[in-house]
């Protein structure tokens, strides 16, 4: 595994830090009171956010459309544009670069000069959500969800083993970590109630997952393989898929999850690459039933990244619910894209790919409150002494991820919301 790549900020050396040289992610920012049509693109470095329009205005990045208040330009650019840009700003931030003299050390200034502390900037949703699919790729979460409605013999659906099972979701509500969060209204039915009520939901809910951002669109009426596909995908962010359950319950048969979740998306503010992620591919577990071709991977296509949920309620420290991995998905995203597109689907730069709640096999691994509470018969109890089955209000929700390596860590920064309460 590679090393701590050292840089002249020092902050990005901390080997606990999110973002080090290794990781280099992208996102869109402001500056102080700066309305959010000046957003332009930004990388992290360390406990600093580097302006990446001021580096292109300057020459020493290639024309990209970084002064945009979006990465979807640059994303569509494709592969080589994508690793051009990551050397050229490896190569600016290198530690070797602080003893430039001349003509280095003029550049040098420039990209100080475009360093902004983390603290005195906003990050804005980092590009524009083409379209929403959330995937239910999740093993174990599709075992445990099946098991509480169809008892554990028919918890999988007979199609789980042979294609990635998804839905088309929302992108108009995909927003970017920080983003407040409104409980929804609905439509509900109580088991023992002879009709509906329309009311706030009362089993509002989390899903812990990772969103693939495809960079490369794809051709109506054309295939992609898995390998065509894993070169489409750009990065990935932290997902939490908010879900209704109780309105989930009432709507979902038979064409699946709809107001239930069209509500909101959450999505953290750094897209973290590929190339950064590189070092901690592994394979999916093994298949459970032979896929068909044009589902099977080649390479290792899922990322060991570490993922937790954490709750605080009413602005209390918050307290850890669940720690589990990314390596526990049975689907990787290319897989998931290469059936998306495998119709003849168009799939679009911007477009988002929820890989669906990942949990793992045990308690205090699950990646949403409808299993850590066990369909809300078993409540859990916060560090504060409060206990809850599902989100209530004022109720702050926070996904972490990053990936260990050896002596650095590639962090996806969090991606967080409060709920407020529903409209009258
Ligand atoms: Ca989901």
């Amino acid at each position: 595994m590679t090393a701590l790549a050292r840089s002249w900020v020092e902050s990005a050396n901390d080997p606990d830090g999110p973002f080090p040289l290794n990781n280099l992610p992208f996102g869109v920012f402001t500056v102080g009171d700066e309305p959010a049509s000046a957003g332009r693109c930004a990388t992290a470095i360390g406990d600093q956010v580097l302006d990446l329009a001021a580096l292109e205005g300057a020459g020493l990045l290639p024309e990209s459309g970084f002064s945009e208040p979006s990465l979807n330009r640059f994303m569509s650019l494709g592969a080589a544009a994508w690793s051009d840009v990551r050397e050229r700003l490896t190569s600016l931030l290198a530690h070797e670069t602080q003893e430039a003299d001349g003509a280095d050390a003029a550049t040098n200034d420039v990209v100080r000069a475009a360093l902004h502390p983390a603290g005195e900037v906003t990050l804005h949703r980092p590009f524009e959500v083409a379209e929403f699919t959330d995937f239910y790729a999740g093993r174990h979460h599709a075992f445990n969800v099946g098991s509480m409605f169809r008892g554990p013999d028919n918890a999988l659906p007979p199609n789980w083993l042979h294609i990635p099972i998804g839905y088309n979701g929302r992108a108009s509500t995909v927003v970017v970590s920080g983003t407040d969060i409104r409980r929804p209204l609905g439509q509900t039915k109580a088991p023992d109630a002879d009709r509906p009520v329309f009311a706030p939901c009362e089993r509002l809910d989390i899903e812990l997952e990772l969103g693939a951002v495809v960079g490369t669109p794809s051709e109506m009426g054309s295939a992609v393989t898995v390998d065509e596909a894993d070169d489409m995908i750009f990065g990935y962010v932290l997902l939490n898929d908010w879900s209704a359950r109780d309105i989930q319950t009432w709507e979902y048969q038979p064409l699946g999850p709809f107001q239930a979740k069209a509500f909101a998306t959450t999505i953290g503010s750094w897209v973290v690459t590929k190339a950064a992620l590189e070092p901690f591919r592994t394979a999916t577990p093994p298949r459970e039933a032979e896929l068909l071709p044009h589902l099977r991977d080649t390479t290792p296509m899922l990322y060991d990244v570490e993922l937790s949920v954490s709750m605080s309620a009413g602005g209390d420290e918050p307290t850890v619910l669940s720690r589990t991995n990314a390596k526990e998905l049975y689907y990787s995203a290319a897989q998931q894209l290469a059936h998306h597109a495998s119709s003849g689907c168009a799939m679009r730069t911007g477009d988002l790919l929820g890989s669906g709640t990942i949990s793992g096999a045990e308690s205090g691994t699950y990646g949403s409150l409808l299993e850590l509470s066990w369909g809300g018969d078993q409540p859990f109890t916060l560090d504060g002494g409060q206990t809850r089955s599902f989100v209530q209000d004022g109720d702050t929700l926070a996904l972490h991820g990053h990936a260990e390596g050896d002596g650095y860590r590639i962090g996806f920064g969090p991606c967080v919301g409060t709920v407020l309460p529903a409209h009258d």
